[in-house]
């Protein structure tokens, strides 16, 4: 071999190590993030489940069989959970907290896990006495939460998951929308920087736009987050609808609360609120926003 050679052999063995240590690192960082990011087919299987079980209607089996489902998944993931049972207009109320420790909570992400008990807006009459299967109308949020509980980080500022009961049968005779949020608002002496609730965000085809009573700073925060993941053509920058939510009972007791809600959903109060109508991308982009939003949030 010449000198030259040998420089040749020996800068070809280099650049070929270089190689692989750089897929080496690269494949060692890419599972870092998978480990740890929002995984929205998991997420999408939550909301499967849910429907599943049938419809949850407060007092069906249904119910029981989610909360104790909820629960386990919860603990699994490595968080604390407590019932906080209540009582509005007769009905017994039990809301969902799940915390990693004793702290206060800075955050409080909301969705409800119960399902109307009747269809009243199906188009067809005959049905509209029927339950509501409730893929986006309560699965799609208690997936965001259940998702965010087994990939956020453990050194997050305090953060409180909360499953609210019987949200969803207002205009019905004995009842009233959010008696779970209203209870856990009423009861659970709180003082967080943001209360932020998930609603109806796993339509297939989604558009959020801003919620007219939500918290302006808050609502700017996670819609500036979710831009600067290029979900912008999924959180609209324009005010729609104001809405009667999970989120009323804090903003009345002045407490800075978000409703992430799309009401644009043709299969709203019907028996057609099915899984074929939820994605998984959806879900993904609401689920990695309020990731990153309480990660960077810090
Ligand atoms: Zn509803």
């Amino acid at each position: 071999m010449t000198k030259r050679s040998v420089i040749i052999y020996l800068s070809l063995i280099f650049a070929l190590l270089a190689l692989v240590a750089g897929w080496y690192i690269a494949s060692f960082l890419n599972r870092e993030a998978d480990s740890v990011s929002f995984d929205s087919s998991r997420a999408y299987a939550d909301v499967q489940t849910q429907v599943a079980f049938g419809p949850r209607i407060p007092g069906s089996t249904g119910h029981a069989q989610v909360q104790e489902w909820m629960r386990a998944e919860l603990e699994s993931a490595g968080w604390q959970v407590e019932v906080h049972e209540s009582e509005r207009l007769g009905h017994p109320i039990f809301n969902i907290i799940a915390k990693r420790n004793a702290e206060p909570p800075q955050i409080i992400l909301g969705a409800h896990y119960d399902t109307r008990m009747i269809a009243d807006h199906d188009p067809d009459p005959a049905k509209q006495t029927e339950p509501v299967p409730g893929a986006n109308d309560g699965a799609s949020g208690v997936a965001i939460l259940l998702e965010l509980a087994r990939s956020l980080p453990v050194d997050t500022v305090p953060v409180w998951l909360v499953f609210f009961d019987t949200e969803d049968n207002g205009r019905i005779e004995g009842w009233d929308w959010i008696l779970g949020s209203r209870a856990f608002a009423e009861e659970i002496p709180i003082n967080p920087r943001a209360v932020v609730i998930v609603d109806m965000i796993g339509d297939a085809d989604l558009n959020i736009y801003l919620e007219k009573n939500s918290n302006v700073a808050i609502r700017t925060e996670i819609w500036n987050t979710a831009a600067s993941l290029g979900y912008d053509n999924v959180f609209i920058n324009e005010e729609k609808y104001s809405m009667l939510d999970d989120h009323t009972p804090f903003l009345e007791k002045n407490i800075p609360a978000v409703d992430i809600i799309d009401f644009d959903y043709p299969y709203w109060h019907t028996t057609q609120d099915t899984p074929d109508k939820v994605s998984a991308e959806s879900l993904h982009a609401v689920g990695d926003t309020l990731w990153h939003w309480v990660v960077n949030g810090q």
